[in-house]
């Protein structure tokens, strides 16, 4: 009888050893990274109320009107898959007090559900590392906050293949006036707007500005632009935050077309996007949302954050060949009693060096079996260097190790000298 094996959902992904070691090295620099700006890690649960998305991300969005993961409870609540991070973070910011008349800087990482059409870069459970800054107004936690993405770019070797698109979307008044010039411009063109933007432009004309339908791109051109009817403060917290961009040294390009996917952003926004992934270009986003605590309940607090999308920089450092090979080898050692009588002693061995050099990759050989069958499992193990470890060897209290990688003589050792030895030969110290 044959039985049909079942299958992970379409869109989720499984990570197999080689790729989760390259998503180690990815998140070990960005845990490193946080820590160096002063920014603590929060978690909070991937279920929340429908109702935190709807009223957070905005009823007529493309996540909440088509993509969200939203089903009853067994007690009939309504609960959502996240699709993003802040709506949760903020929430739970404001449930513990976190708010109360002090700043915050937080971070987050971890996975997010969105029903679109999977295709390269876009899944339906995908991952995210994002940040937010809360109770701060001025430019300059927004310029610090795409200063550390910049610096992440620096380290993963990023910062030639990606571009930082800026844009400002203002106070909610000045949107809010923008918003109506803006529909009487589209009114005029209503021949060329396709389906989707008719349906947007009663909810959400904004969003049509960020069509990707090149046959208005000519007409969304010539479209009035939000950076021309700015009011006065956001005018100026713009150029404050490209004045410190410039001093810092940081290119950025102004694209009055950027509005972002969500409704609680105002004031900056920004994008770092690659043209080496095709399409699905935009790797980092994320602006201010001055109004979103409030939204929820909370007092006002000024807050500013971005979200990046993990698979994308992954699939970035892999086309580009940015992962360093330390990253991607398993093993540095692979330790080989040559027959059973060896085993208790290569297991002493062992942990002898784990306690000696914490960070070398050692891997025991378990399993018995005929002297070439362990010679073939230390070749295939993919280590560097095998100890071996038999009758003669334990007599004298000495190992033998061999160069399995490159051409060269093997040593016997005396165990007293291991660690001294291997210390130099292994990539100790990396993580
Ligand atoms: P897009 O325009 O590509 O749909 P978005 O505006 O919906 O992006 P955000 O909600 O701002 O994206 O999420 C921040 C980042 O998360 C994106 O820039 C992207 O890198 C990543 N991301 C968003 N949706 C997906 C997805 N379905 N699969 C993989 N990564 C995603
Ligand atoms: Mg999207």
């Amino acid at each position: 009888m044959s039985k049909k094996k079942i299958q992970a959902i379409r869109g989720m992904n499984d990570l197999l050893p080689d790729q989760t070691a390259r998503w180690q090295y990815f998140e070990s620099t960005v845990q490193a990274l946080m820590r160096r700006y002063g920014y603590a890690e929060i978690r909070t649960p991937i279920v929340e109320q429908t109702a935190l998305f709807a009223r957070s991300i905005g009823e007529v969005t493309d996540i909440v009107e088509k993509e969200m993961y939203t089903f009853d409870d067994r007690n009939g609540d309504s609960l959502t898959l996240r699709p993003e991070g802040t709506a949760s973070c903020v929430r739970a910011a404001m449930e513990h007090g976190l708010l109360h008349n002090q700043t915050q800087r937080l971070w987050y990482q971890g996975p997010m559900f969105r029903h679109e059409r999977p295709q390269k870069g876009r899944y339906r459970q995908f991952h995210q590392v994002g940040l937010e800054a809360f109770g701060l107004e001025g430019p300059d936690i927004d310029a610090e906050v795409i200063l550390l993405t910049a610096r992440l770019w620096e380290e993963l070797g990023l910062i030639e293949h990606v571009t930082l698109e800026l844009n400002s979307l203002g106070s909610n008044e000045a949107r809010s006036a923008y918003r109506d010039r803006l529909v009487a411009y589209f009114e005029q063109h209503r021949d060329q707007l396709d389906e989707d933007s008719l349906r947007r432009l009663s909810s959400n004309p904004l969003r049509i500005l960020d069509s990707k339908n090149p046959d208005m791109a000519p007409m969304l051109n010539d479209a009035p632009r939000l950076m021309d009817h700015l009011d006065d403060d956001s005018r100026e917290h713009f150029q404050g935050l490209t004045a410190l961009l410039e001093a810092a040294g940081i290119d950025y390009v102004i694209n009055p077309r950027l509005v972002r996917g969500l409704d609680y952003y105002c004031r900056t926004v920004f994008e770092w996007t690659t043209s080496a992934l095709g399409s699905q270009g935009t790797v980092c986003a994320g602006g201010r949302y001055d109004g979103l605590v409030e939204q929820l309940g909370g007092k006002p607090t000024p807050a500013v954050g971005f979200a990046m999308g993990i698979e994308r920089l992954i699939l970035l450092l892999e086309t580009l060949e940015l992962v360093p090979e330390a990253a991607l080898d398993e093993l540095d050692l692979y330790v080989l009693p040559m027959d059973d009588g060896a085993t208790a002693e290569a297991m002493l061995v062992a942990e002898r060096l784990r306690s000696e050099l914490p960070t070398l990759r050692l891997q025991l050989h378990c399993g018995g079996g005929s002297f070439k069958s362990r010679i073939k499992k230390a070749d295939r193990s993919g280590a560097r260097l095998a100890l071996l470890l038999g009758e003669d060897e334990l007599r004298q209290s000495r190992a033998t190790l061999k160069f399995l990688r490159e051409e060269r003589d093997q040593l016997s050792l005396s165990q007293d000298a291991l660690a001294a030895t291997l210390a130099p030969l292994v990539a100790v110290g990396h993580t």
